[in-house]
């Protein structure tokens, strides 16, 4: 088989299982146990945590484990000092004449559901983005009133790969509290980032970035599903969803998913100082791959920006086709792709994401994404890209005679 979806699922490597295995056998015990051996196992548990924070230049007091990217984006906004339901109708009503306002997220537009949903439960707003998923800063900059306590901008779009300019972004809201705070505002300006599509590829470090919360996710890095973990700026105060034994600081009770996070760990480990080389390697995949679709019979159209993406993203459409059918016929030679993000995918519903960076609905019917990773090489992709072409060209006959 040869797989292009390495942003929806990524395989567990041998290093990374040969290093989580002891802890579901031998090392079994509960970290938060009296005894020796179990007190062994939570001081590898936090090693295991400090590796994790310190790919993000952080310590691991500063991060939170999550069950994964979910998760974490929705603690995340806990941050928020209430949410639309926490709100009585009365004191809503109050708000209207006294002219307090209900505290605000802004979300980019063509943020991953985890996102999206969650900042259902506040006042939200979206921001704009342009044609190749770039957010639009003159749009946020006129959406961060007073009331804005939230900002949550991927770092990187996980259906075009389009890198947000965070930095940029970071400096604009400390520019708005400094404002805020000589006119005597109070209210607090935080800004979030889901770096799940990112680690690996990226330089992600908190400070350089300017963020105060950040979800990572082990699933995308070829570490086990089902952990994340979530980084927590001094100055943020979160707010549990769930309750119980107090583990991770009060903000996530649970026994600790050891073996998990001693996965998680040793994946990073894995990719750590490798992203210029890693970027290089799908860079060049990358233009392979899209070399094989020049004599395709439907000229394909790349989306996402051509300067600011991930290397390892070709999402691109094939105008008058069905990516449903191509799917579908690329599945029966083994050739893995995804139409979109996977899980609008599966529910057969048009990517919000397509739709905001204004593809037509051909365009979107007929759209397909590609990513690379640690399962590809010259030869496969070589191999895929002839193979879409063939998919591609057949049902282009088929449908012209
Ligand atoms: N955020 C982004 C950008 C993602 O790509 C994904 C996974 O597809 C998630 C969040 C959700 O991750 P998980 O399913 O591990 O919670």
């Amino acid at each position: 088989m040869i797989y292009l979806d390495h942003a929806a699922a990524t395989p567990v490597s041998e290093k990374v299982l040969d290093a989580m295995h002891p802890f579901f056998t031998d090392d079994f015990f509960n970290p938060s146990s009296a005894y020796l051996p179990a007190a062994q196992v939570r001081a590898r548990y936090e090693e295991a945590k400090g590796a994790i924070a310190n790919f993000i230049g952080a310590k691991a007091n500063d991060i939170v484990i999550t069950s994964g990217a979910t998760e974490a984006n929705s603690l995340a906004f806990t941050a928020v000092s209430s949410t639309r339901a926490e709100r009585a109708p009365e004191s809503r009503k109050n708000e209207a004449s006294t002219s307090v306002k209900m505290p605000k997220i802004l979300v980019l537009e063509i943020e991953h559901v985890s996102v999206l949903e969650n900042a259902k439960k506040y006042d939200y707003d979206t921001i704009k983005v342009d044609q190749t998923g770039l957010i639009d800063l003159k749009d946020l900059r006129q959406k961060l009133t007073d009331s804005v306590e939230l900002v949550s901008v991927s770092i990187a779009n996980n259906e075009l790969g389009t890198i947000q300019p965070l930095a940029e972004i970071a400096q604009m809201l400390r520019e708005v509290k400094f404002d805020r705070l000589r006119r005597g505002v109070s209210t607090q300006l935080l800004l979030h980032s889901d770096a799940s599509q990112g680690l690996g590829l990226l330089d992600i470090n908190v400070a350089r970035l300017g963020v105060d919360l950040l979800t990572m996710n082990s699933a995308k890095v070829s570490g086990p599903k089902g952990v994340g973990a979530l980084y927590v700026g001094h100055d943020v105060r979160l707010h549990p969803l769930i309750y119980g034994g107090g583990q991770e600081k009060n903000l996530r009770s649970g026994t600790e998913n050891v073996p998990g996070v001693i996965g998680f760990a040793t994946a990073l480990g894995i990719i750590k100082g490798h992203a210029d080389a890693a970027r290089k390697k799908y860079t060049h995949l990358a233009e392979l791959l899209k070399n094989e679709f020049k004599n395709c019979e439907v000229e394909p159209v790349y989306h996402g920006n051509p300067k600011h993406s991930l290397a390892s993203v070709v999402a691109l459409s094939f105008p008058g086709l069905d990516a449903e059918r191509l799917i579908f016929k690329l599945e029966s030679r083994e050739v893995y792709v995804s139409t979109g993000a996977a899980c609008s995918a599966s529910k057969g519903i048009a990517s919000h994401t397509l739709r905001a960076i204004g593809l037509s609905d051909e365009e979107i019917a007929g759209s397909l994404r590609l990513t690379l990773g640690v399962l590809n090489n010259e030869e496969n992709v070589r191999e895929a890209g002839r193979i879409i072409r063939e998919v591609v060209n057949n049902e282009w006959r088929r449908l012209n005679g």
